[in-house]
């Protein structure tokens, strides 16, 4: 007897929908676990309780599972839990090992069954790694800044007092530079020279600074490469300028998260006057402006759409209204 467990999720608490991803979910369950209806003795449901609309049990049997016994339940609401989801839980007469199905919103669920990337690029301010960083929590997959590594980067040269404008001594600098990138209950850690760095590359001139060193190649080069590594390994969110269309061209997810300057601009300033810096609007608001252009005129991965990515501007929006759009977007196409 094996117990194969499975999930699925639904864009909207509709009948028409439960019985579509209900029969999708319980046929493929049966199909990748070489199962024929007689196999299945049960067939237990727990859906969470914003799905209120057909009960998954009476789902199965209109697709037609009619031999085994079927049992659906509601789940407690647990707050940051996967909405619209439904879970199953099958019992089978067979000696094969079980294999268990992820389906649409819930494959991030078992990230250990299937890997997926969510890219989101944009400007500074965009709010992307705000939303970046919640959408990895609620997927409970990683998260990556990418901005932090190019952070890093710009820290070591003005530690090593080098020349920004000088790109074969930054190249140079780079080329050996200690930086690991680690995570401590969920949060990312940027350590350089084996010193946690979280804090100091958020520092106003480290800003300016790590957009001028990101547009050299040798520095793209050496941190792609780190990112793609960290990628490869596990199903991840990476914010940065350049994910879509040059890290991870195949990710399965992309997201061009933009505003307006002075919107990006106002975020920021508030961002650091609560950290306590000491920030001019009209100041912020020119070198925002300013990494916009270095970014986007660079001539090696500049910042850029690619051409796949969902446009969200953010301008008029709040965080959680950003975050709830890509996470329909994202089970719109799974
Ligand atoms: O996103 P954040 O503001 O932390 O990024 C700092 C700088 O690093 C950006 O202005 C940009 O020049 C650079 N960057 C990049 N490619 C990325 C992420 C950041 O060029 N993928």
């Amino acid at each position: 007897m094996i117990a194969v467990r499975g999930a699925t999720t639904v864009a909207q608490d509709s009948p028409q929908e439960i019985r579509e991803v209900v029969k999708e979910l319980l046929d493929e369950l049966a199909r990748q676990n070489n199962l024929k209806e007689s196999d299945i003795l049960f067939i237990l449901f727990s859906n969470t309780a914003d799905i209120r609309s057909l009960y998954p049990a009476k789902a199965a049997r209109e697709a037609g599972y009619s031999l085994p016994a079927l049992y659906s339940s509601a789940e407690p609401e647990i707050e940051g839990a996967l909405p619209l989801c439904i879970r199953v839980l099958l019992l089978a007469e067979t000696c094969a090992k079980a294999r268990h199905v992820y389906l649409r919103g819930a494959q991030g669920l078992r990230r250990d069954l299937k890997r997926f990337s969510v890219a989101l690029d944009g400007p500074s301010g965009s709010g992307k790694s705000t939303v970046a960083k919640l959408l990895a929590r609620e997927l409970d997959i990683l998260y990556l800044d990418t901005g932090a590594m190019y952070r890093a980067c710009a820290l070591k040269v003005l530690r090593t007092g080098g020349d920004l404008s000088d790109e074969a001594k930054v190249s140079s600098v780079v080329s050996e530079i200690d930086l690991q990138i680690l995570y401590k209950n969920g949060a990312q850690i940027t350590v350089l020279d084996g010193a946690d760095v979280s804090e100091a590359i958020r520092m106003p001139e480290v800003s300016m600074a790590a957009s001028k060193v990101s547009a050299y190649a040798a520095v793209r080069k050496k941190m792609v490469q780190m990112q793609r590594k960290i990628a490869a390994e596990q199903s991840c969110v990476l914010d940065g300028r350049d994910i879509g269309t040059c890290v991870l061209p195949d990710a399965e997810f992309k997201f061009f998260i933009t505003a307006t300057a002075d919107v990006r601009a106002k975020r920021r300033y508030d961002e650091l006057k609560a950290k306590g810096y000491n920030v001019d609007f009209v100041s912020l608001k020119k070198e925002i402006e300013e990494r916009d252009r270095n970014d986007s005129s660079r001539s090696v991965s500049p910042l850029k759409k690619a051409e796949d990515a969902v446009v969200i501007d953010t301008s008029s929006m709040g965080i959680d209204e950003v975050l709830q759009k890509i996470k329909q977007k994202i089970q719109e196409k799974v």
